[in-house]
């Protein structure tokens, strides 16, 4: 049996695998007490999908108002360019 740490997890401890850092290929077992099953509160699948879940929404979200930025600019420019156009007739007549 092989484990993805040197040794097995330990018991009463979350089980997620933690990298030693960006530089070390080595992992350790999360520190963190068992909360909810075999994970702490924040290795938790429910934890972490809703975690995703935030960012997903945030980027969504951002994503949204990038796109809706250019139409309301134009709409802007429109209802500019039809007042001046009013504006035109009315002085016109
Ligand atoms: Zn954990």
């Amino acid at each position: 049996m092989s484990y993805l740490y040197d040794h097995p997890p330990k018991q009463g401890r979350c089980r997620k695998a933690v990298s030693n850092g960006s530089r070390s290929f080595s992992w350790h077992q999360c520190y963190r007490k068992v909360v909810k099953g075999e994970w702490c509160t924040i290795h938790h699948p429910s934890a972490v999908e809703a975690r995703r879940a935030a960012s997903r929404d945030k980027w969504e979200k951002e994503l949204e108002a990038r796109h809706n930025l250019p139409v309301e600019r134009a709409l802007r420019r429109a209802t500019v360019a039809q007042l001046n156009a009013e504006l035109g007739r009315r002085s016109d007549a």
